[in-house]
Protein backbone atom coordinates (compact mmCIF):
# COMPACT_ATOMS: atom_id res chain seq x y z
CA UNK A 1 0.00 0.00 0.00
CA UNK A 2 2.24 2.77 -0.88
CA UNK A 3 0.29 5.68 -0.49
CA UNK A 4 0.63 4.72 3.67
CA UNK A 5 4.21 6.02 3.81
CA UNK A 6 3.00 9.54 3.81
CA UNK A 7 0.87 8.83 6.97
CA UNK A 8 3.92 9.18 9.40
CA UNK A 9 5.26 12.55 7.60
CA UNK A 10 3.66 14.71 10.93
CA UNK A 11 6.33 17.07 11.84
CA UNK A 12 6.50 17.91 16.06
CA UNK A 13 5.06 21.33 15.55
CA UNK A 14 1.48 19.69 13.94
CA UNK A 15 2.04 16.46 15.85
CA UNK A 16 0.40 19.29 18.51
CA UNK A 17 -2.33 20.57 16.40
CA UNK A 18 -5.62 18.81 15.47
CA UNK A 19 -5.06 19.28 11.39
CA UNK A 20 -3.64 16.11 9.45
CA UNK A 21 -1.46 18.05 7.73
CA UNK A 22 2.22 18.11 8.06
CA UNK A 23 3.08 21.57 7.60
CA UNK A 24 1.28 24.83 8.01
CA UNK A 25 1.68 28.54 7.42
CA UNK A 26 3.71 29.08 10.68
CA UNK A 27 6.24 26.53 9.07
CA UNK A 28 9.81 27.18 8.26
CA UNK A 29 12.74 26.19 6.69
CA UNK A 30 14.14 23.96 9.61
CA UNK A 31 10.64 22.50 9.61
CA UNK A 32 10.40 22.02 5.75
CA UNK A 33 14.00 20.05 6.15
CA UNK A 34 13.00 18.12 8.67
CA UNK A 35 9.57 16.99 7.15
CA UNK A 36 12.06 15.52 4.24
CA UNK A 37 14.13 13.49 6.27
CA UNK A 38 11.60 12.07 7.89
CA UNK A 39 9.26 11.42 4.52
CA UNK A 40 12.71 9.32 3.30
CA UNK A 41 12.69 7.41 6.51
CA UNK A 42 9.49 6.40 6.49
CA UNK A 43 9.88 5.44 2.53
CA UNK A 44 13.26 4.04 3.36
CA UNK A 45 11.39 1.44 5.46
CA UNK A 46 8.59 0.27 3.08
CA UNK A 47 10.57 0.86 -0.11
CA UNK A 48 14.25 0.03 0.55
CA UNK A 49 15.54 -0.69 -2.84
CA UNK A 50 12.96 2.73 -4.33
CA UNK A 51 15.96 5.65 -4.17
CA UNK A 52 19.26 3.72 -4.45
CA UNK A 53 18.21 0.70 -6.59
CA UNK A 54 15.06 2.45 -9.14
CA UNK A 55 15.65 6.53 -8.74
CA UNK A 56 19.13 6.94 -8.26
CA UNK A 57 19.32 4.89 -11.61
CA UNK A 58 16.63 7.04 -13.90
CA UNK A 59 13.21 7.50 -14.73
CA UNK A 60 10.64 5.35 -16.54
CA UNK A 61 7.52 6.53 -15.69
CA UNK A 62 4.25 4.56 -16.88
CA UNK A 63 1.87 7.75 -17.09
CA UNK A 64 1.74 11.46 -17.87
CA UNK A 65 -0.50 13.22 -15.20
CA UNK A 66 -1.87 15.97 -16.18
CA UNK A 67 -3.92 17.60 -13.26
CA UNK A 68 -4.65 20.80 -11.54
CA UNK A 69 -2.73 22.90 -9.64
CA UNK A 70 -5.15 22.83 -6.21
CA UNK A 71 -3.41 21.59 -3.31
CA UNK A 72 -5.93 19.06 -2.70
CA UNK A 73 -5.02 16.35 -5.25
CA UNK A 74 -2.01 15.32 -7.63
CA UNK A 75 -0.38 12.02 -9.01
CA UNK A 76 0.04 10.30 -5.44
CA UNK A 77 -4.34 9.82 -5.53
CA UNK A 78 -3.37 6.68 -7.49
CA UNK A 79 -1.18 5.59 -4.92
CA UNK A 80 2.02 5.77 -6.55
CA UNK A 81 5.72 6.36 -5.09
CA UNK A 82 8.08 8.65 -6.83
CA UNK A 83 9.46 7.63 -10.59
CA UNK A 84 5.94 6.23 -11.94
CA UNK A 85 4.70 9.22 -12.92
CA UNK A 86 5.56 11.93 -15.06
CA UNK A 87 3.73 15.63 -13.85
CA UNK A 88 2.31 18.29 -15.64
CA UNK A 89 -0.31 20.90 -13.73
CA UNK A 90 -1.76 24.03 -14.34
CA UNK A 91 -4.71 26.30 -12.69
CA UNK A 92 -7.89 24.28 -13.70
CA UNK A 93 -5.77 21.99 -15.30
CA UNK A 94 -5.99 23.89 -19.10
CA UNK A 95 -4.16 22.35 -22.16
CA UNK A 96 -3.70 25.28 -23.88
CA UNK A 97 -2.97 24.52 -27.72
CA UNK A 98 -0.53 27.43 -27.45
CA UNK A 99 1.43 27.00 -24.75
CA UNK A 100 5.04 25.99 -24.77
CA UNK A 101 5.25 24.20 -21.62
CA UNK A 102 2.49 21.57 -21.80
CA UNK A 103 2.91 21.20 -25.22
CA UNK A 104 7.27 20.60 -24.61
CA UNK A 105 5.57 18.06 -21.45
CA UNK A 106 4.02 16.23 -24.01
CA UNK A 107 6.54 16.07 -26.38
CA UNK A 108 8.78 14.91 -23.59
CA UNK A 109 6.67 12.50 -21.66
CA UNK A 110 5.45 10.83 -24.75
CA UNK A 111 8.00 10.79 -27.58
CA UNK A 112 11.31 10.63 -25.16
CA UNK A 113 10.31 8.78 -21.64
CA UNK A 114 7.45 6.69 -23.71
CA UNK A 115 4.74 6.77 -21.20
CA UNK A 116 1.73 4.53 -22.19
CA UNK A 117 -1.01 6.11 -20.52
CA UNK A 118 -1.78 9.94 -20.15
CA UNK A 119 -4.38 10.86 -17.37
CA UNK A 120 -5.87 14.23 -17.38
CA UNK A 121 -7.49 14.62 -14.28
CA UNK A 122 -9.41 17.05 -12.98
CA UNK A 123 -11.78 17.75 -9.74
CA UNK A 124 -14.97 19.19 -8.19
CA UNK A 125 -14.68 22.51 -6.42
CA UNK A 126 -11.97 23.62 -8.68
CA UNK A 127 -11.43 27.72 -7.45
CA UNK A 128 -10.94 28.75 -11.33
CA UNK A 129 -14.36 27.23 -12.34
CA UNK A 130 -16.39 28.54 -9.52
CA UNK A 131 -14.85 31.73 -9.79
CA UNK A 132 -15.97 31.85 -13.41
CA UNK A 133 -19.53 30.04 -12.14
CA UNK A 134 -19.97 32.85 -9.72
CA UNK A 135 -19.38 35.55 -11.73
CA UNK A 136 -15.89 36.68 -10.55
CA UNK A 137 -13.69 36.69 -13.19
CA UNK A 138 -14.34 40.36 -13.58
CA UNK A 139 -13.47 40.87 -10.09
CA UNK A 140 -9.82 39.68 -10.93
CA UNK A 141 -8.64 42.00 -12.88
CA UNK A 142 -10.43 45.50 -11.88
CA UNK A 143 -10.16 45.12 -7.27
CA UNK A 144 -7.26 42.32 -7.28
CA UNK A 145 -5.20 43.12 -9.88
CA UNK A 146 -4.63 39.43 -10.75
CA UNK A 147 -4.29 40.53 -14.19
CA UNK A 148 -2.48 37.03 -15.87
CA UNK A 149 -5.21 35.29 -14.26
CA UNK A 150 -8.35 37.25 -15.76
CA UNK A 151 -6.54 36.71 -18.67
CA UNK A 152 -6.00 32.57 -18.29
CA UNK A 153 -9.60 32.09 -16.59
CA UNK A 154 -11.26 33.53 -20.09
CA UNK A 155 -10.94 30.20 -21.77
CA UNK A 156 -13.44 29.00 -18.49
CA UNK A 157 -15.46 31.71 -18.86
CA UNK A 158 -16.07 31.28 -22.59
CA UNK A 159 -16.97 27.72 -21.55
CA UNK A 160 -19.83 28.71 -19.24
CA UNK A 161 -21.39 30.92 -21.47
CA UNK A 162 -21.57 27.98 -23.68
CA UNK A 163 -23.29 25.71 -21.42
CA UNK A 164 -24.93 28.91 -19.56
CA UNK A 165 -28.71 27.50 -20.48
CA UNK A 166 -27.79 23.72 -18.89
CA UNK A 167 -26.21 24.83 -16.20
CA UNK A 168 -29.10 27.39 -14.94
CA UNK A 169 -31.50 24.79 -15.01
CA UNK A 170 -29.46 22.71 -11.96
CA UNK A 171 -30.75 23.02 -8.51
CA UNK A 172 -27.62 23.70 -6.44
CA UNK A 173 -23.85 25.81 -6.89
CA UNK A 174 -22.37 22.52 -5.93
CA UNK A 175 -24.15 20.26 -8.98
CA UNK A 176 -23.83 23.43 -11.22
CA UNK A 177 -19.67 23.47 -10.26
CA UNK A 178 -19.37 19.66 -10.47
CA UNK A 179 -21.34 19.92 -14.16
CA UNK A 180 -18.99 22.99 -15.51
CA UNK A 181 -15.87 21.00 -13.88
CA UNK A 182 -17.02 17.84 -16.05
CA UNK A 183 -17.62 20.14 -19.16
CA UNK A 184 -14.01 21.76 -18.60
CA UNK A 185 -12.42 18.00 -18.25
CA UNK A 186 -14.30 17.02 -20.93
CA UNK A 187 -12.77 20.22 -23.21
CA UNK A 188 -9.10 19.40 -22.08
CA UNK A 189 -9.56 15.82 -23.05
CA UNK A 190 -10.53 17.03 -27.01
CA UNK A 191 -7.44 19.24 -26.71
CA UNK A 192 -5.30 16.39 -25.98
CA UNK A 193 -6.35 13.75 -28.36
CA UNK A 194 -6.17 16.36 -30.93
CA UNK A 195 -2.70 16.83 -30.88
CA UNK A 196 -0.66 15.41 -33.31
CA UNK A 197 1.71 13.72 -30.79
CA UNK A 198 -1.06 12.40 -29.09
CA UNK A 199 -3.27 11.38 -31.76
CA UNK A 200 -0.40 9.27 -33.58
CA UNK A 201 0.63 7.67 -30.23
CA UNK A 202 -3.14 6.61 -30.04
CA UNK A 203 -3.06 5.29 -33.82
CA UNK A 204 -0.04 3.44 -33.05
CA UNK A 205 -1.47 1.37 -30.42
CA UNK A 206 1.52 3.16 -27.80
CA UNK A 207 -1.22 5.26 -25.69
CA UNK A 208 -4.48 5.53 -23.79
CA UNK A 209 -5.92 8.29 -22.56
CA UNK A 210 -8.22 8.36 -19.71
CA UNK A 211 -10.20 11.50 -18.56
CA UNK A 212 -10.90 11.30 -14.72
CA UNK A 213 -12.72 13.20 -12.21
CA UNK A 214 -10.88 13.58 -8.72
CA UNK A 215 -14.08 14.16 -5.89
CA UNK A 216 -12.23 16.32 -3.41
CA UNK A 217 -14.94 15.49 -0.67
CA UNK A 218 -14.20 11.37 -1.19
CA UNK A 219 -10.91 11.10 -2.70
CA UNK A 220 -12.05 8.96 -5.19
CA UNK A 221 -12.11 9.34 -8.84
CA UNK A 222 -14.54 8.49 -11.41
CA UNK A 223 -13.87 7.78 -15.28
CA UNK A 224 -15.24 10.99 -17.74
CA UNK A 225 -14.18 9.90 -21.18
CA UNK A 226 -11.26 7.55 -22.74
CA UNK A 227 -9.58 6.73 -25.57
CA UNK A 228 -9.72 3.78 -27.21
CA UNK A 229 -13.49 4.31 -25.63
CA UNK A 230 -13.57 2.21 -22.20
CA UNK A 231 -15.41 -0.94 -23.82
CA UNK A 232 -12.10 -1.52 -25.91
CA UNK A 233 -10.16 -1.06 -22.58
CA UNK A 234 -9.15 -4.27 -20.88
ZN1 LIG B 1 -8.66 23.30 -9.75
Amino acid sequence: MPHLVYENTTTLMNRKSNTPFTLSKQSKLPDLLQANEEWVHSINQTHPTLFPEHNAQGQEPHTLFIGCSDSRYNENVLGVVPGEIFTWRSIANLCLPDDSTFLSTLEYAIICLKVNKLVICGHTDCGGIMTCLRGGREALKSQQNCHSLYQYLGDIDQLYSEHANEIDQLPDERTRGKYLCIQNLKRQFNRLVHNDIVRNAIKKGQLEVYGLLYNVDTGLLETVDTLPPVTSIE
